[in-house]
């Protein structure tokens, strides 16, 4: 590749920011440090996916099973090796690669965590084997001129959550719902829940599909490839080596030195004042184990044992709610959102929100690959005649729902975790207990929603028993105020190096309720602040 954005001799210059993975929080951090004048170099497993790259329909479908294909799509290259209650498992997870990470294929729903997921513990007092803060490092008001930051950066749109308002919030005004939307939206409203205006990061150009799971081929859909990376690489003076795998971290007792990576089958190593981790919660404390020196024996920044635990996700239900009519489909796809079932009764359950994505025949098939990845007993038991049937009768009976998908929260345990694994082609394995308490959440969820909407409408539940998903990994560098309990400081700081940040989903003390990406936006915004200020 020859774009002038790619630095010939990466090795020779003198970067202020080395940022490892230009997804979520990379991209997001990388764009807000260019934009002050400091010299960011953004090294990149995938693809630089902007310029002449072919992006695609927008539509979900079959994504190449071969690394290339794959990362050409935007996807992570390789299966995901793991362990979880529900057996051994290979599979392709739903993780991005190349500018803009997993957002560049997400759904853009973006809302806020709430105040109280900022206090975890208070709201699940019987999970006691559960490794929960009592509160994260940092609170809700702190996070809160980012947030607002983050919803301008990221073309925010919704209406107000009457639960939780903010009438500063800079959300534009959504476009029309579809009728068959409205009408579900009112039912829910009848139900005596407090549904809104779903928060999505779109500037919805016409023609719009939403692009969930999939490249937006617009301009529309505001991952964090156009609204951060480009930009800073166009316009802000900060370099991007795509195709670029980093392999490990050097350092001194104190101080990360350099960023050793292999490009184009070279091995080459490249040196900033800030080194900044941001490859996702799997990859990122992969990189820290895999640093392994004498200094730092159990692998970098590790000495409180942590690095890798408490790995989370979220688990989701996906529910076909039907209207008792039929009635047109045509608009936004992501649309209504609801939190009255974040906290129930004093339990915290989480978020239920649309899915994102029409429902056919081909949808269905495709989800039911996915899931066969996932649970291949439970795909084998179905057989092919099985699965064609359900493709065929589900988009017939489905394809006048709306398919929403609950977000309950998964609590952080010691032993839930990723592990080196060189027998993997990411040279990592995740271990994964599925809770009883989690179980138990769901269920409750399932229930109190049939209670609160069966006089208006029919929800069917379409998820079987491993709902976990993938999608929402976090938790597994948390941050926290001691350090023989947590991995980086309120800062994304390692609490042992002075130099080295992480700004990505591993950050999280908790998973809250919620999807994650304007949180983690909004604290990679906070953390380039105090970057800055340590370099100024
Ligand atoms: C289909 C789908 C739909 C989703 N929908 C939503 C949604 O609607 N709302 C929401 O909030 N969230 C959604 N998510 C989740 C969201 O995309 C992720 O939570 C978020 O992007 C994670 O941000 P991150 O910075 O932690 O990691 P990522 O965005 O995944 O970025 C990590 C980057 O690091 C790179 N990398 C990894 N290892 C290396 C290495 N060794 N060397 C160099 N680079 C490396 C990767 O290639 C990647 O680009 C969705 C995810 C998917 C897959």
């Amino acid at each position: 590749m020859s774009l002038p954005i790619v630095p010939e001799r990466p090795d020779d210059e003198a970067w202020d920011v080395v940022v490892v993975g230009a997804g979520m929080g990379g991209g997001t951090l990388g764009f807000a440090l260019a934009q002050r004048g400091f010299r960011v170099l953004f090294l990149e497993r995938g693809l630089y996916l902007f310029g002449d790259h072919d992006r695609g329909t927008g539509s979900l479908d079959s994504t190449p099973e071969d690394p290339d294909g794959r990362m050409r799509r935007g996807y992570w290259p390789h299966p995901i090796k793991g362990r979880s209650s529900f057996g051994p498992v290979e599979f392709f997870g739903p993780f991005g690669a190349g500018t803009g990470g997993s957002s560049s294929v997400y759904a853009a729903q973006l809302e806020r965590m709430r105040p109280a997921d900022f206090e975890p513990r208070r709201h699940h007092p019987t999970a006691t084997d559960s490794t929960l803060p009592e509160h994260w490092p940092i609170s809700y008001d702190e996070l809160l001129p980012y947030y607002r930051r983050a919803e301008t950066l990221y073309d925010v749109c919704g209406t107000d959550d009457p639960l939780q308002p903010d009438p500063e919030a800079p959300v534009r005004p959504p476009p029309p719902m579809s009728e068959r939307d409205a009408f579900v939206f009112d039912a829910l409203r009848a139900s005596d829940l407090n549904p809104y205006r779903a928060h999505v990061g779109s500037r919805f150009v016409p023609g719009c599909v939403g692009c969930g799971g999939a490249l937006c081929p617009k301009s529309c859909k505001a991952d964090s490839g156009r609204v951060c990376v480009v930009p800073a690489v166009t316009s802000h003076g900060a370099r991007i080596l795509p195709s670029c795998e980093v392999l490990r971290i050097e350092a001194t007792a104190s101080r990360a030195e350099r960023v050793v990576c292999r490009v184009q089958g070279r091995e080459i190593s490249v040196t900033g004042k800030v080194i900044v981790l941001a490859a996702g919660a799997l990859m990122t404390p992969t990189l820290l184990l895999r640093s392994q020196s004498s200094i730092w024996p159990d692998g970098l920044a590790n000495r409180s044992g942590r690095v890798g635990r408490n790995l989370m996700m979220h688990t989701s239900d996906q529910l076909a709610i039907r209207p008792s009519k039929t009635l047109p489909a045509e608009g936004p796809q992501k649309a209504i959102s609801l939190n009255d079932f974040y906290l129930r009764n004093g339990r915290k359950l989480g978020n239920l929100q649309s899915m994102g994505v029409p429902v056919s025949a081909g949808v269905i098939s495709e989800y039911l690959k996915q899931r066969a990845q996932k649970d291949p007993k439970w795909y084998l038991q179905m057989g092919r005649l099985g699965r064609k049937v359900a493709s065929t009768v589900g988009a017939a009976i489905f394809g006048q729902s709306v398919v929403m998908a609950s977000i309950v929260e998964d609590l952080p345990y010691h032993e839930n975790r990723v592990v080196l694994d060189a027998s993997s082609p990411n040279g990592m394995r995740f271990e994964y207990t599925y809770p009883a308490e989690l179980r138990e959440r769901n269920q409750l969820f399932r229930d109190e929603l049939q209670k609160a909407v069966s006089k208006h409408l029919t929800a069917l539940t379409l998820s079987g028993e491993n709902n976990l998903n993938f999608g929402h990994v976090c938790g597994t560098c948390r941050a926290g105020e001691d350090p023989t309990t947590s991995v980086v400081d309120r800062d994304g700081r390692c609490h042992e190096l002075e130099n080295l940040f992480i700004a990505d989903s591993s950050y999280f003390p908790s998973a809250g309720g919620i999807n994650p990406s304007l949180t983690i936006a909004a604290n990679a915004l906070r953390i380039a602040d105090r970057i800055a200020s340590s370099l100024a």
